[in-house]
């Protein structure tokens, strides 16, 4: 045999594996093997590709098929149950495994250069120097600070201590350092999960404060402990909703366990600070890998723990390409492991807790705040019918700041809405600031001088006077959240006011440079965006007010009362996270609403997500919705609506349909023109989860057949429907 054939996957939409040809070299050069990464030529380029299987035939006639230029084997290729993993979300997703694969490795791994490569490897390869000098130094620069807020525990903490040579900077505070002893419900949750044999799904449900975070480290620590005395280093991976948590847990893992190292994974990352960290997760050195949903898909080669915090979090969904679940995924790839797995959140989502119910998943519950004397702020509705709000606030909750302003503590106010009015009216003539382009609303920017659609990138200066009628007097409606910061400093000209959300912090490292004045008590006032109301561990914030959540309600979207229960639950838990002052004033959390009745609202009040989640099931199994039933929504885009439509119609009679399957009539999406492209789409929904798989199966190849001429998607498990 002079010649063996690589079966590669290749980052393309064709669905298959590509055949190479490698030329068999002498006895001391090696076989190439699957998981190796391989460049080879593609149409005109050269690509990166990875070796799925080394075999001695192809269908393909010898003269068809081309060489492959290179294997990569400086890198240790990539496991088998990584291969498994990318080809079970191929499957279920209904991708191809190349596109699964290839778009998940570090871009610097990509290239069929391989200088960026080298250094990595060279600093990998540094004795001692483990891996990530930057995450070393800040290391250093916490177990410092840990040693002049907290009593040093540990030697190896003592010794980080004593590392340090010159002061750093400080990315964020650290909260703790020093182990705490575990509430008995935290106690038995750790042991619970580092007791584990094999593959157990645990659902953590844990009021805010409750000390999840603390569960996850001492599980962690257990199972590095176990790991140690049975073989290679444990690996645990964390993924948290959003990049802006990751400073705040760097922090807290660090100075946990000051001897590891920690590797990021999230598309914040400079590409050669990310291959670095991938390639510390891929080689093992990385004990802990913190990450978003990317991270989900690391190679690690000793995993042995899975946390997913935060685990209701839309975030975990990707929303584009490969349409996947980080959690799902997560589930899987513990269950693959045979190790646990733990979803930890205070608000569930439905399809977690309804595995809760039905035994799949096991429930370890945390009723209290971790730190003693910190208790759940109490939750109180403004009726805006009798307390009509100006600027934005009712005069109640103007006078709950005002309180908290006087005795030095922080608040904050939530308003889902960026920029400073959500649209521009002409009241003469009844225009309005519609995009010219989407079927939205021109967001009115005032800082910017500028009309912004948030859908496309169509922005303008704001008209002087009314585009169809000349009115100089063009009225900004309604109220986002630099309009609510505008009324703010008019009302308390002495506060310091901070508004984070995604326009404050479109800089680099500014949200981190916001949160942490927040942290160190240089803000009186905080207003924001779903930005703020997750995970952040505020100290010194006892009130909380939420302005206008009351559009949530009546939604058409089936999800938009969990979405919102979760939110206010999250952002009600930043409030009373430290022991109340003796002589202070209970934490609080102020809604403002017209339906003060409301049912979702009660449950809020009596932080009672059960009866909420309950009710909630009840309908889902009466209307037949998630997670009673499963959904695929196939998408399609074109310039004409009718065109979309059309498409789907077709694609809908195209094939037989079995029983359990069923087809809904093509629609519009809700918000149907985006930068000019028209949008419809087309739900497929069984109450069988094999059945809806086995129909995609054999139902999206006889459409590809067809190769329409149209833009056109599918996604598993839709959200946003
Ligand atoms: P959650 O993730 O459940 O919202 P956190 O893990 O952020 O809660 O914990 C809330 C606070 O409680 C943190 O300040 C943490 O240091 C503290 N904490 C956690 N466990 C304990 C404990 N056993 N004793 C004292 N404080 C604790
Ligand atoms: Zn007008
Ligand atoms: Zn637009």
């Amino acid at each position: 045999m002079e010649h063996c054939i690589l079966k590669i996957a290749l980052d393309s939409p064709l669905d298959s594996l590509f055949d190479y040809q490698w030329k068999l070299q002498d006895e001391t050069v090696p076989l190439p093997r699957p998981g190796q990464l391989a460049i080879v030529p593609f149409g005109r380029r050269e690509v990166v590709g990875i070796i799925v299987a080394v075999s001695d035939h192809s269908d393909l006639p010898a003269e068809k098929l081309r060489e492959a230029l290179a294997v990569h084997v400086q890198v240790p290729p990539l496991s088998r149950e990584w291969l498994d993993l990318c080809r079970f979300a191929a499957d279920y997703y209904h991708r191809p495994l190349g596109e699964v694969a290839i778009p998940g490795l570090p871009k610097n791994l990509r290239t069929t250069k391989t200088t960026a490569l080298d250094k990595a490897l060279a600093k990998l390869a540094r004795p001692a120097d483990v891996a990530l000098p930057r995450l070393r130094k800040a290391a250093r620069a916490r177990g410092r600070n840990a040693a002049i807020t907290t009593p040093v525990e540990s030697p190896a903490q003592a010794e980080a201590a004593v590392e340090v040579a010159e002061p750093a900077a400080l990315a964020s505070p650290v909260f703790w350092s020093a182990t705490p002893n575990l509430n008995a419900a935290q106690e038995q949750a750790v042991a619970s999960i580092a007791e584990t044999m094999g593959f157990t799904p645990y659902l953590l449900f844990g009021v805010t404060g409750s000390g999840k975070t603390e569960v996850y480290l001492q599980a962690a620590a257990r199972i590095f402990a176990q790991a140690h005395s049975e073989g290679p280093p444990a690996q645990v991976l964390i993924l948290v909703p959003e990049i802006n948590l990751t400073p705040q847990w760097l922090a807290n893992v660090q100075a946990r366990f000051p001897h590891l190292t920690i590797a990021l994974l999230h598309s914040g990352l400079a590409e050669g600070e990310r291959l670095t960290h991938w390639l510390a997760a891929h080689y093992g050195r990385a004990q802990i890998v913190l990450g978003t949903r990317l991270a989900i898909l690391a190679s690690l080669p000793n995993l042995k723990l899975i946390v997913v915090d935060e685990e209701h979090d839309p975030s975990y969904k990707q929303q584009e390409g490969l349409r996947y679940s980080a959690r799902d995924l997560a589930v899987w790839r513990a269950h693959q492991l045979g190790i646990p797995v733990v979803l930890g959140s205070a608000t569930p989502s439905l399809e977690s807790w309804q595995h809760v119910q039905s035994g799949r998943y096991k429930k370890l519950e945390l009723r209290e705040r971790a730190v003693p004397d910190a208790v759940l702020p109490k939750v109180r509705m403004i009726d805006m019918e009798r307390d009509r709000p100006t600027g934005g606030m009712t005069s109640s909750l103007i006078k709950a700041v005002r309180l908290r302003l006087e005795c030095g503590e922080q608040s904050l106010l939530f308003l889902n809405r960026r920029g400073y009015a959500p649209v521009m009216a002409c009241e003469a003539c009844g225009w309005i600031s519609n995009c010219a382009h989407c079927s939205a609303f021109m967001v009115l920017h005032k800082l910017d001088r500028k009309l912004r659609c948030h859908h496309c990138s169509n922005e303008m200066r704001i008209p002087r006077n009314c585009p169809t009628c000349g009115n100089i007097d063009l009225q900004p409606i309604g109220r986002g959240t630099q309009r609510v910061e505008e009324s703010l400093q008019q009302l308390f000209p002495a506060a310091r006011i901070q508004r984070i959300d995604a326009d404050s912090t479109r800089l680099k490292g500014s949200a981190q440079a916001a949160f942490d004045a927040v942290h160190r008590g240089e803000v009186d006032i905080l207003i924001g965006t779903q930005m703020v109301a997750k995970g952040h561990d505020f100290q010194n914030l006892t009130l909380v007010g939420v302005l206008n959540p009351d559009t949530a309600l009546f939604s058409q979207d089936y999800r938009a009362a969990e979405r919102l229960f979760a939110q206010l639950m999250q952002v009600a838990g930043r409030a009373g996270r430290r022991a109340q002052k003796e002589d202070g004033n209970p934490s609080e959390v102020w809604i403002q609403t017209r339906y003060p009745q409301h049912p979702l609202y009660a449950a809020l009040r009596a932080h009672d997500y059960e009866r909420f989640a309950d009710v909630q099931l009840q309908d889902r199994v009466q209307a037949g919705l998630p997670p009673f039933i499963y959904q695929a929504l196939m998408r399609a885009e074109a310039r004409e609506l009718q065109t979309a439509l059309e498409f789907l119609e077709a694609a809908r009679s195209s094939m037989d349909l079995p029983p359990e399957v069923i087809l809904h009539d093509p629609i519009p999406m809700a918000m149907t023109r985006v930068a000019n492209v028209e949008r419809a789409q087309l739900l497929i929904e069984s109450t069988s989860r094999v059945a809806l798989q086995a129909y995609l199966t054999a139902w999206l190849p006889v459409l590809r057949e067809i190769k329409p001429r149209i833009k056109w998607s599918l996604e598993v498990d839709p959200q946003d429907i």
